[in-house]
């Protein structure tokens, strides 16, 4: 059987995660049901069978805590067998020298850690657990200290943390990473529960990136990126061009698709409708199933006729579908979350 290109693939591994952070956007982490205990055989299983209907460029092992399954080494070796590129997203609390060496040695790219502020109180209030400041700093610090191109910090910007990103961005350049991933609080999940006091309204979001540029600009050794696009009559771009923003696309090809470990294949990570089953369907079939291309061909009323249309798409509409249940409309964070 032919695989099917697809450059780049989100694979969750479970749903459970040892932090409970209030900027959460799992869907299906708001607190509505219970969260399902980490199934190794099942997630073997359903990563054989997309590596058999896809010949993925990178997966990204994400979660949930992806380090909770015990067998996440194997999967990840048995991803790199079949030739693609492997990251892995973790919290870094779970990841110790050992692990780390481990996913060295398969030959894994990059691992991403969150670092949400100098302060531990800070990082520790996002994040809701205990000591992981210092373990996900530990743990990073030790990854960026083996492979320097693979460590990445990640800095989810809320209003809770927005004043101390300067303080935090020093902090990561100390840990020894110069290459840091810098997104906006994206509303969805638990952030849903807690959105009122972490939604970044115009200003904050203008003053966090240009804390960011300034030093971008002073430190040239290091790499910032967005990933969370922003609707551009948010927030324009042009004064920061030491970042580089990536824009959310509907076509498959130049967007990161979600598979869970069931099979389930979602628009992306952060979109909670199920377009299919890779057990039920090839995943190609469910990408270009003329009901998904039609889902996700509609422009918001109030994105009609803007001429940024093209590049901003509407902002992020996977949070639109999990705050108004619909792809249709823009960004929710123009609404300031509401
Ligand atoms: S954001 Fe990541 S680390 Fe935090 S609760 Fe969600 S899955 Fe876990
Ligand atoms: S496409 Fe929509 S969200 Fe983006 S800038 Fe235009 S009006 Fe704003
Ligand atoms: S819908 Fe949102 S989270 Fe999904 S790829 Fe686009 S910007 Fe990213």
């Amino acid at each position: 059987m032919t695989r099917t290109r697809i450059g780049n693939i989100v694979f969750e591994l479970t749903e459970a995660c040892n932090q409970c952070c209030r900027f959460c956007y799992n869907y299906w982490r708001d607190g509505s049901s219970p969260i399902a205990a980490p199934d190794p055989r099942l997630v073997r299983k359903t990563l054989r069978k997309l590596l058999s209907q896809a010949a993925v460029g990178t997966i990204s092992f994400s979660g949930g805590e992806p380090m909770l399954l015990r067998n996440i080494h194997d999967l990840a070796l048995s991803a790199r067998f079949k030739g693609s590129h492997v990251n892995v997203l973790t919290n870094g609390t779970l990841l110790d020298g050992d692990a780390i060496a481990n996913f060295l040695s398969i030959g894994v790219g990059a691992i991403q850690i969150p670092i949400l502020s100098a302060e531990a109180s800070v990082h520790e209030y996002l994040t809701g657990l205990p000591g992981s400041w210092a373990r996900a700093t530990d743990a990073l610090r030790q990854v960026a200290s083996v492979k320097p191109d693979g460590a990445y910090a990640v800095l989810v910007i809320t209003a809770v943390n927005a004043p101390g990103v300067s303080r935090t961005l020093e902090l990561i350049r100390e840990l020894g990473v110069r290459r840091v991933m810098v997104n906006r609080f994206n509303i969805g999940g638990m952030g849903l529960r807690h959105r009122s006091e972490l939604v970044l309204d115009a200003a904050m979001l203008k003053q966090a990136f240009a804390e960011v540029e300034a030093f971008a600009t002073a430190f040239p050794d290091m790499r910032f990126v967005s990933g969370v696009c922003t609707p551009l009559c948010m927030l324009d771009v042009n004064p920061y061009p030491h970042i580089q923003f990536s824009w959310c696309s509907t076509d498959f090809s130049r967007r990161p698709v979600a598979v869970n470990y069931k099979g389930d294949v979602r628009f992306c990570n952060h979109s909670p409708y199920v377009l299919g089953n890779i057990h039920e369907r090839n995943i190609n079939d469910i990408l270009n199933d003329p009901a998904t291309l039609e889902r996700y061909s509609g422009v918001p009323e109030r994105c009609s006729g803007c001429t940024f249309l093209s590049r901003c798409n509407g902002g992020c509409r996977a949070a639109s579908e999990q705050v108004y249940g619909s792809f249709a409309e823009a960004d929710p964070i123009l609404d300031g979350g509401n």
